[in-house]
């Protein structure tokens, strides 16, 4: 009995340790905090908590948020910038992709009309068979390669 009660509050503050980090904003769809990236308002610098820092000892999935408070923009140093603590940080999306096959852009602002997607679609709510519409007119490219898919794209950071 003592033992269930035990095991029943280390579930408990397993659980308490591991708040569900989902913020929702206004007019938009839920999004998880510790995905978020942040950008430095001085350099342009943009922490991504997917790539983390492993240079400078940050694990690749460490949350902006769990960095700690000593935490300086890499980046702002080497530029004569001064050090920029996380306060000089604020939240950050990419809204243009770039195909790495063709430079071709995909801006959210403007969508693709032309296709069917609408202004203001966002890259990852863009359907996965979507393919580069300039990649998918090179045949040379489409017979070496295929079609360019999402995976295709990087975000593209200024
Ligand atoms: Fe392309």
């Amino acid at each position: 009995m003592a033992k269930a009660a035990e095991t029943q509050k280390k579930v408990v503050a397993k659980k308490v340790k591991k708040p569900v980090a989902v913020k929702k904003k206004a007019g938009s769809k839920k999004e998880t905090v510790s995905l978020m990236r942040y950008k430095c308002r001085i350099c342009g610098y943009v922490y991504s908590p997917l790539r983390g820092e492993p240079h400078n000892g940050i694990p690749a999935g460490t949350a902006f948020e769990d960095l700690p408070d000593t935490y300086l923009c890499p980046v702002c140093g080497f530029q004569g910038k001064g050090k920029i603590g996380k306060w000089g940080f604020e939240e950050w999306r990419p809204t243009r992709y770039i195909c790495s096959m063709c430079d071709y852009i995909y801006d959210e602002k403007r969508g693709e009309p032309h296709r069917g997607i609408k202004a203001g679609t966002k890259f990852e709510d863009l359907p996965e068979d979507y393919v580069c519409p300039v990649c998918a007119t090179d045949p040379k490219i489409v017979l070496r390669y295929g079609n360019v898919l999402k995976q295709g794209f990087s975000p593209l950071y200024d």
